[in-house]
């Protein structure tokens, strides 16, 4: 398995690269159409002189690295989130290579991570969930998981609809918490993960409530009033995806026992 790990890795580096592009333009662009084109062209360029950028800079984790993090004509720098963008990606496609094995369920994880990797940075930053990462990524995931499991269609579409349910119905009890972003992440996350998407939502909620409190704790809560709940949703379902079902399956274990 060592070789084709290696080459797992080049292959999440690579997509790692393309969310860097996706993280960068889509927020910046309205409407579909002119979101999706904005991924193809024009091609990559310095945010700062406008260059374009060669191929051989343009090496994913290793142009970082030889330019020591900055533009080879202008020397502006080159954010760090693109090569940390880089390696989470292949980091994680290498951990689900490793949990999946060679099976038809790796695909489907490997496009949950980078989504979810894409919607991390664009929350963050610009507190909005696109659409057009979500709705197709929603289809897809739900189209394959049902494909490769038919058994499961029942649980997948009850996971999504319910997970986008109770978000909406939290985002109109509490309006400015929650947006609508959140309501179609939950259901996308549902469709992927299935009874696991409850594990997603818990630690979602347990490292928004944390954070909230960090922020509290260190007085740094008015500098940034709004902290936006997609990341926290995020990192859980990226959890759940690996860990999910046996961290359901030990609880109801708990729970079984003390009946
Ligand atoms: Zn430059």
């Amino acid at each position: 398995m060592g070789p084709l790990l290696i080459l797992i890795f080049i292959f999440g580096a690579i997509i790692g690269s393309f969310l860097n592009v996706v993280i960068y333009r889509l927020p910046r662009e309205e409407g579909w159409r002119r979101q999706l084109r904005s991924l193809v062209s024009p091609g990559s360029h310095c945010t700062g002189c406008e260059r374009s950028i060669s191929w051989y800079d343009n090496v994913p984790l290793v142009s970082y690295a030889v330019l020591a993090g900055k533009c080879r004509h202008c020397g502006e720098r080159i954010p760090l989130r693109y090569p940390l963008v880089e390696f989470t990606n292949a980091a994680l496609y290498v951990f689900a290579g490793l949990v999946f094995g060679l099976e038809p369920t790796l695909f489907p994880a490997l496009l949950f991570i980078s989504a979810l990797i894409a919607v991390f940075y664009i929350d963050l930053e610009h507190y909005i969930i696109p659409n057009v990462i979500v709705l197709p990524v929603a289809a897809a995931g739900l189209v394959t998981m049902i494909a490769i499991d038919p058994g499961r269609w029942l649980e997948l579409v009850l996971a999504g609809v319910i997970s986008a349910v109770f978000f909406f119905l939290v985002a109109i009890i509490k309006p400015g918490g929650m947006g609508m972003g959140d309501v179609k992440l939950a259901g996308m996350m549902g469709f992927f993960l299935g009874r696991s998407v409850l594990v997603a939502l818990f630690l979602g909620f347990f490292l928004g409530a944390l954070a909230g409190l960090g922020l509290m704790v260190t007085g740094r809560k008015g500098r940034k009033s709004r902290v936006p709940f997609g990341p926290f949703l995020a990192v859980g379902g990226i959890v759940a995806l690996f860990v999910g079902q046996h961290l359901l399956g030990l609880y109801l274990g708990l729970f079984n026992q003390g009946m």
